[in-house]
């Protein structure tokens, strides 16, 4: 792949920018897993105010982040979270970062001490990863359950989830980008339920009862990466063991209101735009669900109707963000992620862990995006299922 082509999209001739990128503005339909599409309004008006943010005279990201304007900017950001995720004050609200990441150490660092229990689902990639980083830190880590005995290609059904009853935790992510799997129902369980929501926060309805601490990068359904939101019970701040790093210590985030030191201003601006889209322009997250709902159901239902196709997710356990799926063979798929790049359609390779495809459909992308990738998948189809059958009739 030559990327330099691709950026500098001016060098092409008319002609093949017209064939490669038929789309409005030279923008592609983008089905990157994250960072990923941003929705049109909020790309715009941050090209509106980009040398002027809120009659300043200054980018926000020329502003001292000790200046009333980032102030407001931090409390606003904030505010619109519990509104938006509709959280009471038994929350409190982090702006963070270090991505997901970090916190797979934060959470054992700051809501265990060394040697407490805390247990984990095994639900694939970016669970394990969580596990490995609490085993660093000394915790007793438990795997209570795991989908590897099936490729992780279904999620443990929450009735089974049984978490040790002096566990300090129990951790799980929601949607396994990877694997293209999701709970779709919390479990009930007498611990304190932690929750990766990195690439599911914010793309439905938010049931603040059944958490007690979820956390989410922004690159995937909020904006852009640089910040990561935490969303932990008050309650939990006031366990914390005292030899916690200053950085890595929740308390110090919340005691200075995400504030203690330079925050990632632009980062949280373009998650403060996200958050008025979803409020003024969506509707809000039921809205954001229906919407999500009908993309993923689109090409679900598309995948289902077709051998040529194959979708290798439990159909309970899929997930409504990351569709994955494979082809009759590794020719065709060499050819379908080319021959979609040609139409300007990106990112559609599986994780490079996993190989196959994959079709993120975050906050971002439109449903109009998913029926033009659908209308591409059965053009590829017809074209090669002829092919195979008149090879197969020769
Ligand atoms: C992408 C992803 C991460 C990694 O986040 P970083 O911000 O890159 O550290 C963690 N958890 C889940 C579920 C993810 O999808």
């Amino acid at each position: 792949m030559c990327y330099p082509d691709r950026i500098k999209l001016t060098d092409r001739t008319p002609l093949e920018s017209q064939k490669a990128y038929c789309l409005v503005n030279l923008r592609v339909l983008n089905f990157y897993a994250g960072p990923t599409a941003l929705p049109q309004p909020v790309m715009e008006r941050i090209q509106s105010e980009l040398m002027n943010f809120q009659g300043t005279g200054m980018s926000v990201m020329e502003i001292s982040h000790r200046a009333r304007e980032i102030e407001f900017l931090l409390a606003d950001t904030i505010e619109r979270t519990r509104r938006v995720l509709g959280l009471t004050d038994e929350f409190e609200v982090l702006l963070l970062q270090g991505g997901g990441s970090l916190q797979f150490s934060m959470i054992p660092m700051n809501l265990s001490a060394p040697d407490d229990p805390v247990d984990y689902l095994d639900t694939g990639y970016w669970a394990q990863k969580a596990i490995r980083e609490a085993q660093a830190t000394g915790r007793d880590v438990a795997i209570i359950a795991s989908s590897a005995d099936k490729g992780y290609s279904y999620v443990p059904p929450t009735a089974s989830i049984q978490p040790r009853p002096d566990a300090k935790y129990l951790h799980l992510v929601t949607n396994n980008t990877v694997e293209g799997t999701q709970f779709h129902q919390m479990p009930q369980v007498a611990v304190p339920l932690v929750a990766d929501m990195s690439s599911d926060l914010m793309s439905d309805s938010f049931e603040s009862e059944s958490y007690d601490f979820a956390y989410a990068h922004t690159q995937k359904n909020i904006g852009i990466a640089g910040l990561t939101l935490v969303i932990i019970r008050r309650s939990m701040l006031t366990g914390i063991p005292d030899n916690v790093p200053t950085i890595l210590d929740y308390r110090t985030h919340s005691q200075y209101h995400s504030n203690y030191h330079t925050p990632p201003s632009f980062a949280i601006y373009v998650t403060w735009l996200m958050l008025g889209w979803l409020e003024d322009e969506i509707g809000g997250l039921a809205k954001m669900g229906e919407i999500n709902h009908r993309k993923a159901e689109t090409l679900y239902d598309y995948l289902d109707s077709t051998p040529f196709y194959c979708c290798p997710v439990q159909p309970s356990s899929r997930s409504r963000m990351n569709v994955v799926f494979t082809l009759p063979s590794p020719q065709l798929l060499g050819q379908f992620l080319a021959a979609a790049e040609d139409s300007g359609m990106v990112g559609l390779g599986g994780h490079r862990s996993v190989g196959g495809c994959r079709a993120s459909l975050f906050n971002g992308v439109t449903l109009e995006s998913v029926n033009r990738l659908v209308d591409f998948m059965h053009g590829f189809e017809r074209q090669h299922q002829f092919t195979r059958s008149r090879i197969a009739n020769t």
